[in-house]
């Protein structure tokens, strides 16, 4: 009689089944990449996909390991189909599957180094080098997370911190705040300041542009609308870029009202803060960016990570310490906490932590940085060269000229707002459904637009072509000319 649980720690055992993973997830990755007809989408609705595993966990054994991991591929939403442009999530590059691997099997968790030692040093790397693109000494910091959603709250815990006047995280908040974001600005900041229990109206939103970038001009009467609500304002968040649009808040006018007005400047650089490896958008859209008090960058957007792997980095680096500036002496024995860097958990919200930072560190060795910045600027020229399609053609129309990598536009259909916001959702399904891409949508003023992120390394202009041609044919199908 075999005993179960030496059977499932034997090394040959894992060495069997972990080539026979690799091979049908190899196998995964030939079909999905050479963008066959199948598409990338495909999930049937919830209802079907529950018959396909009916029924609750028994005691036995239901199968070997290899087997049921690998059944779960063909249902699965498949971002490796190069018609993949929908939202900003990478197509992780198939080598950090393996570091994944190797980091959930060692299971090194990081709230203290004696946990998880290389993992604390790769995090520390990847922090300096973010830092760095930032143009930052080595007298910044930061602490990688779950999220752009933990890190925009790890972020601004750390603005209430420092300038509520107070030692909130002792004493809680005294009086009601709130931070002055973009009318464009992502959820999860709104969510943040809720759970710092400000309630609604802790995000005070600032008029857009007609680009759907935050205008400058409007801060004071933001402010003033604030302070009238009896609201002391502690910040500025700066959406670099926004989530619907991409588009870039401009920091250098943004940092020069904080500086007038004592504030925090927090950039949520989720998606864009990735193109400051690319030079002329370091230059032009993400200028000043160095002025910030705080920045969150995610690197399962833009750097081709699997999720999640998020970077809170801060200018100052002992404002790291304040986010979670409880004692936590049992344990780091009561000492200067910034003289036990390496104890990571007093600065993340996380205590057991997963080897965030091994992954991202070993493979911007493997390939080198120049292989991301390559990625880039592959993404932003065949952006261009979708926007221009659309320009060009007389049956579509763009949002807006594009910033970086994210596309709104929609078939220029008949009849009024409302039967044409409806056409686009349909046409969304029709190409989801047939076409071989996935593609999402967005609405802005009440409009719907079809949103698109070009992010997958292998979509061509070919590809992108295919995508106006299926929704155009689509929407004749309807009727539509
Ligand atoms: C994606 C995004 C977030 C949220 O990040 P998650 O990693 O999905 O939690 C926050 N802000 C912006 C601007 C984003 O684009």
């Amino acid at each position: 009689m075999v005993d179960p649980l030496q059977a499932a720690y034997d090394p040959e055992t894992f060495r069997r089944e972990g080539y026979a993973v690799i091979d049908a997830v190899a196998e995964y990755l030939r079909t999905a990449l050479t963008g066959g007809p199948e598409g990338p989408f495909h999930a049937m609705d919830p209802a079907t996909l529950a018959q396909r595993w009916p029924g609750s966990l028994s005691e036995e054994p239901q199968g070997d390991p290899a087997t049921l991991i690998a059944d779960l591929l063909p249902y699965a939403h498949h971002l490796h189909h190069p018609g993949y442009v929908g939202h900003q999530v990478a197509p992780p590059l198939p080598a950090a599957a393996l570091a994944e691997m190797v980091t959930a099997l060692l299971n090194n968790g990081m709230a203290i180094y004696e946990m998880g030692p290389v993992n604390v040093l790769c995090e520390r790397r990847v922090i300096e080098f973010l830092n760095g693109q930032i143009g930052w000494d080595a007298s910044s910091d930061g602490i990688l997370t779950h999220g752009g959603s933990v890190g925009n709250l790890t972020a601004l815990l750390a603005a209430r911190q420092a300038k509520a006047g107070h030692d909130v995280w002792r004493q809680g908040n005294h009086e009601s705040y709130a931070f002055l974001a973009s009318a464009q600005n992502h959820y999860s900041v709104d969510r943040a300041v809720r759970l710092m229990g400000w309630g609604a109206g802790g995000i005070e939103p600032v008029e857009v542009d007609e680009k759907y970038r935050l205008r400058p001009a409007a801060l004071s009467a933001a402010l003033g609308r604030a302070q009238a609500r009896g609201r002391k304002v502690l910040g500025v968040i700066a959406s670099d870029c926004t989530t619907s649009t991409g588009s870039f808040d401009p920091i250098e006018p943004i940092a020069d009202f904080c500086e007038q007005h004592d504030l925090w400047l927090h950039v949520d650089g989720a998606h864009g803060a990735s193109f400051l490896l690319h030079p002329e958008s370091r230059a032009t859209l993400l200028q000043g960016i160095q002025r910030a008090d705080s920045v969150v960058w995610d690197l399962h957007k833009m750097m081709l990570m699997p999720a999640l792997v998020t970077a809170v980095l801060f200018r100052e680096g002992r404002r790291s310490y304040e986010a979670f500036a409880q004692e936590a002496s049992y344990l780091f024995d009561g000492a200067d906490p910034e003289a036990q860097w390496f104890n990571i958990g007093q600065r993340t919200l996380e205590c057991t932590k997963r080897g965030l930072g091994a992954p991202a560190y070993t493979l911007l060795r493997a390939y080198g940085v120049g292989f991301f910045r390559e990625y880039l600027q592959r993404m932003l020229a065949l952006t261009q060269t979708f926007a221009r399609m659309i320009r060009e053609s007389e049956d579509f129309e763009l949002a807006i000229e594009p910033q970086v990598n994210i596309v709104c536009f929609r078939y220029r259909g008949r009849g009024s707002r409302e039967q044409q916001n409806a056409l686009q959702a349909r046409l969304r399904r029709t190409a989801i459904e047939s076409g071989g891409f996935y593609l999402v949508q967005t609405q802005l003023d009440g409009v719907v637009w079809l949103r698109t992120t070009v992010i997958h390394p292998l979509t061509d202009a070919a590809r992108l072509e295919g995508l106006l041609a299926c929704l155009r044919q689509a929407a004749r199908a309807e009727g539509e000319t």
